[in-house]
C-alpha cells in the first residue's frame, strides 16, 4: 500500500482517473482515501472557462432534471391543486429564467462540494483533455492554453461517461432542435414540444415541460411502451401519463425534420403511412453513446466494440494491463450513475488489493418522472419466460393513508417472490417517492429477505412504505 503522505504530483502517479463525473469522482476519492497519489483529468469548463467537476451527469444530467422537475411539480400544484387545500393563490406566474437559475445554483453548490472533497483528499485536479497513449502514459491538452504535456501513471481509470446520440434526420442546432442536455436550459415555455424517444430521458423531460404547461407529443419508434420495467408498471405509467395529457405515439419512427419559421416540422412513419407533426421545439432523446471518441491513440490498442464501448472483463479491466474502464463506457451494466460510482470504488479497492464485489442483480433503477418509477431485481415477464415458479403481491398507493394525505394516490407496489423459498426476486414501484421507497427493497434483497421478513418488519403508520409491507402481506395471505 502506498504512503498516504505521498501526495505531490511526482511521477509516475499511482492512479490517474480520466473524467470527473460522479463516477470518476467516486473512484478518485476512494483511491486517495486508500493512500494513492491520485490525479483526475477533466476538460469540462464552466461559463468563465474555469475547471468544473461533476461532468455531464451533474452539469446537464439527472441532477439538473430533478431540480427542474421539483420546480415544475410545485408550479403545477400551485396552479391546479392548491385550492383543494383551502389555500388561495391567485396570479401564479412562471419565470423560466429563474427556474433555470435555481437549477444552476444547485449545480454550482454541488460542484463546489466536489472541489472541496478533492482538496480535502489532496487529489491533483488537471483541467484538460486526456488521451491515452499506452498503458502508462497520458497526453493532456490544457483546457486553458492548449499546451500539451504527458503524465505517467501506474494505473489509469477511464471514466469519460456518455454523450447523447445524434439522429441523422434531426440534427440538433441548440435552438429549435435540442439534444437532451440542452433541453435542460430552454429559456422560454414552448407551447408545443415534441420529443423523439419515449425512453427514460424522453419521459423525464416530458414530465418537466408537461407540468410547466407545454403540450407534449412523444414519438416512439417501438410499438410497446417502456420495455425495461415490469410491464404492470409500464401499463400503469402509460395510463397515468396519458391522464396527465402526454400524447405518446407508439410505433412512430421519425424519418425527417425541417425548420419552418419559428418551429419544426417532423415527419414520422406509422403503420398508416407518413404523418406530420408541427412543434415549437423538438428534443432528440434517442439514447446515449459511450464518450470514447479520441479517448485513446490508435497505437494504444485499447479494445472497443463497434459501438464505441470499451471492452472490459467482469472486474472492469480493459485489454491494457493497469487500465480500467467504468460507468457508461462499458456494457457491464446499464447506464446508471450509481452503477458506475460503485464500479469506481470497486476498481480503487481492487488496485489496493482489497477484496470487494458488486452485486449487479441488486442494482436499483429509477426514472425521475412524476410520479417516479423504480425497481430492483427481475420482472414478472423475465421470470415467467424462464419458467421460474413465482408468487406476486401488489398494493395500490391509494390504499395507504399517507398517499391520500399527500394528494398522490396514483401508483402501486408489486413484489415478486420465489414460490418455494419465498425469497424476494423483484420489487417494482410506481408512485410518489418511488426512488426513496426502493431502498428498502434493495436492502431486503441484499440480505436475501423473504416476503415474510418484510411483513415482520414494523413499518411506521401512516407512511408510503406501508405499501411495500402490504404488498408482501398479499403474498403471505396467498400462502395460507
Ligand atoms: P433510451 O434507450 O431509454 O430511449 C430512447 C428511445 O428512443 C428508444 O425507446 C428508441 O426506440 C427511441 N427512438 C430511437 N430512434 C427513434 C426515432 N427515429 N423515432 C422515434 N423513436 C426513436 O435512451 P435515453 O432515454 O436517451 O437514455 C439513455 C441512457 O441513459 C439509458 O441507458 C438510460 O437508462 C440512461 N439514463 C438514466 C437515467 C436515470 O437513471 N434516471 C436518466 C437519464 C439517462
Amino acid at each position: 500500500m502506498p504512503n498516504k503522505s505521498a501526495k505531490s504530483p511526482r511521477q509516475p502517479l499511482d492512479v490517474v482517473v480520466i473524467g470527473a463525473g460522479p463516477v470518476g469522482l467516486a473512484c478518485a476519492v476512494r483511491c486517495a482515501q486508500l493512500g494513492f497519489n491520485t490525479a483526475c483529468v477533466d476538460n469540462w469548463s464552466d461559463e468563465n472557462g474555469h475547471s468544473s467537476l461533476g461532468g455531464e451527469y451533474l452539469n446537464a444530467g439527472t441532477v439538473a432534471t430533478l431540480a427542474l422537475l421539483e420546480s415544475a411539480k410545485l408550479y403545477y400544484t400551485l396552479k391546479h391543486d392548491i385550492n383543494r387545500h383551502g389555500i388561495g393563490a391567485e396570479q401564479i406566474t412562471l419565470d423560466i429564467s429563474q427556474l433555470i437559475k435555481r437549477k444552476d445554483d444547485i449545480i454550482n453548490g454541488l460542484r463546489k462540494n466536489a472541489a472541496d472533497v478533492f482538496a480535502k483528499n489532496q487529489i491533483l485536479q488537471i483541467h484538460g483533455k486526456a488521451k491515452l497513449l499506452n498503458e502508462r502514459f497520458i497526453e493532456i491538452k490544457s483546457a486553458k492554453n492548449s499546451s500539451v504535456s504527458i503524465i505517467e501513471s501506474n494505473h489509469i481509470v477511464l471514466a469519460t461517461g456518455s454523450i447523447p446520440c445524434q439522429l441523422a434526420c434531426a440534427p440538433t442546432d441548440n435552438h429549435l432542435i435540442l439534444d437532451s442536455s440542452t433541453a435542460l436550459n430552454i429559456d422560454s415555455l414552448p407551447r408545443r414540444l415534441a420529443i423523439i424517444g419515449a425512453g427514460v430521458i424522453g419521459l423525464e423531460l416530458a414530465s418537466i415541460w408537461n407540468r410547466l404547461g407545454s403540450k407534449i407529443t412523444l414519438l416512439e419508434a417501438q410499438d410497446t411502451f417502456l420495455n425495461l420495467p415490469d410491464q404492470n408498471i409500464s401499463r400503469e405509467a402509460y395510463r397515468i401519463f396519458s391522464g396527465q395529457g402526454l400524447d405518446m405515439r407508439l410505433g412512430a419512427r421519425v424519418v425527417a425534420t425541417r425548420k419552418s419559421g419559428q418551429g419544426v416540422i417532423v415527419d414520422y412513419l406509422t403503420n398508416e403511412g407518413t404523418q406530420t407533426l408541427h412543434a415549437d421545439k423538438l428534443i432528440v432523446a434517442t439514447g446515449r453513446k459511450p464518450n470514447t471518441e479520441d479517448l485513446a491513440a490508435l497505437e494504444a490498442n485499447l479494445l472497443l466494440d463497434e459501438n464505441g464501448y470499451v471492452h472490459v472483463d467482469e472486474n472492469c479491466r480493459t485489454n491494457l494491463p493497469g487500465v480500467y474502464a467504468i460507468g457508461d463506457l462499458t456494457l457491464l451494466g446499464p447506464m446508471l450513475a450509481h452503477k458506475g460510482m460503485e464500479e469506481g470504488i470497486y476498481v480503487a479497492e481492487q488496485i489496493a488489493g482489497l477484496h470487494n464485489q458488486i452485486n449487479f442483480d441488486r442494482l436499483p433503477s429509477v426514472i425521475f418522472t412524476d410520479p417516479e418509477i423504480a425497481w430492483v431485481g427481475q420482472t414478472e415477464q423475465a421470470l415467467r419466460a424462464v419458467g421460474e415458479p413465482i408468487r406476486i403481491g401488489t398494493y395500490l398507493m391509494r390504499d395507504t393513508a399517507k398517499a391520500l394525505t399527500m394528494g398522490r394516490p396514483e401508483g402501486l407496489v408489486k413484489i415478486i417472490t420465489h414460490e418455494d423459498s419465498d425469497t424476494i426476486l423483484g420489487v417494482h414501484i410506481i408512485g410518489s417517492h418511488a426512488s426513496e421507497l426502493i431502498a428498502e427493497a434493495v436492502l431486503a434483497m441484499e440480505f436475501s429477505a423473504s416476503s415474510e421478513d418484510l411483513v415482520r418488519t414494523i413499518h411506521a403508520y401512516p407512511t408510503l412504505s406501508e405499501a411495500i409491507h402490504n404488498a408482501a402481506q398479499e403474498i403471505q395471505i396467498s400462502l395460507r
